[in-house]
């Protein structure tokens, strides 16, 4: 059945509720591992939920 009920949180429209992800470098650190970075969303930088800022202007209540 569909959940109807949403989420309490407002996602991140920019991530869509994924704020950081691992970029492979293409390097391989001493250990034979895949190097990585950690990007995080631009928009509201990791949090993975709108701004408070952005949800007033948007009129949400909560
Ligand atoms: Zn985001």
């Amino acid at each position: 059945m569909p959940e109807h009920n949403h989420a309490l949180a407002r996602r991140c429209p920019h991530c869509d509720g994924f704020p950081a992800v691992a970029v492979t470098t293409g390097q391989r650190t001493p250990a034979g591992y895949r190097e990585t970075i950690t990007a995080t969303c631009p928009a509201c930088h990791g949090t993975g939920s709108l701004p408070l800022a952005k949800r007033v202007k948007a009129g949400a209540t909560c």
